[in-house]
């Protein structure tokens, strides 16, 4: 029944799929073809102690833990762009230009737009137009994907694909993958309650956060709770013992863990308000 079901992720860093890897499990198991695109190989992240890297590594080192992650949900195409990690916005990094905030835009939606003409994906999924906190090259990434979304079926964009014997293809839906208000709130008073110092970075994430309503789709991933876990700790350089994930007892991240939220943003086929599947109503070509 999945034979022909694809489901592509649009990203720009190694850890950034963490947000959906029950989703892409469990699809994987359903015999799904699974694709994730990571804009860069995250050099400026952060190296937690212990972690064999320096700055000039840390671009190989994030690579091949993206891809032990990958290996643990199941992933059946793992693409990186060339591009160089932007850091946080207005860090110096944003000014290299070699870096994705840099990239000329249709560039980086025609290598997007090759990839959703190459594997086909009927649901498409990326950041919210905020990169869920600003990131630039969250933000490069969702703006990749839109325009990916829309072109890739068009064949007066980038016909040298057609010359090169790709075809046309028309996706149908794509998502933000985003955290409901709610859940933020209760992550916050978790933090409060266990007398944890809630980062800079964090405060106002709460009101920034989308309202519970846009939330159109939850996915429950309880069953692949653990395997969310185990591609979690395969990014280890970007686990420190200061970040949030590293002062989460591992019970309690696992119950956090169970339902993954998306926004329905852009769809060929109607709207969406209480779904628990990312293929629901999707019709396969070919079949009725
Ligand atoms: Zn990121």
């Amino acid at each position: 029944m999945s034979d022909h079901l694809s489901l592509m992720a649009i990203y720009a860093h190694p850890d950034d799929e963490q947000g959906v890897s029950g989703s892409f499990a469990k699809y994987a198991r359903q015999g799904v073809n699974t694709t994730i695109i990571c804009g860069t190989r995250g050099e400026v992240g952060e190296i937690a102690p212990g972690v064999d890297a320096t700055p000039e590594t840390l671009g190989q080192v994030r690579e091949a833990e993206m891809r032990c992650a990958a290996a643990k949900i199941g992933l059946r195409h793992l693409y990186m762009f060339e591009y160089r990690d932007s850091g946080m916005v207005g860090t110096p990094e944003n000014n290299d230009e070699r870096c994705l905030h840099q990239a000329d835009l249709i560039e980086v939606a025609e290598k997007v737009t090759r990839i959703v003409r190459e594997q086909k994906p009927q649901v498409m999924i990326t950041f919210d137009a905020w990169g869920g906190y600003g990131h630039p090259d969250h933000i490069q990434m969702h703006k990749a994907a839109l325009l990916a979304f829309w072109l890739a079926g068009d064949a007066r964009a980038f016909p040298e694909h057609l010359k090169q014997g790709l075809e046309t293809w028309t996706p149908q839906k794509l998502y933000f993958n985003v955290w409901p208000r709610t859940r933020f709130t209760a992550y916050m008073e978790y933090l409060q309650k266990e007398g944890k110092e809630i980062p800079e970075w964090m405060v106002g994430f709460g009101q920034r956060a989308l309202p519970d309503e846009v939330i159109t789709t939850r996915v429950d991933v309880s069953e692949f709770a653990k395997l969310k876990l185990e591609s979690l700790q395969c990014h280890a350089s970007q686990l420190g013992p200061n970040t949030i994930f590293s002062q989460i007892p591992r019970e309690v991240w696992l119950s956090m863990a169970t339902r993954e939220t998306f926004m329905l943003a852009e769809s060929r086929m109607g709207r969406a308000s209480d779904e628990t599947d990312l293929f629901e109503g999707i019709v396969q070509e070919g079949k009725e």
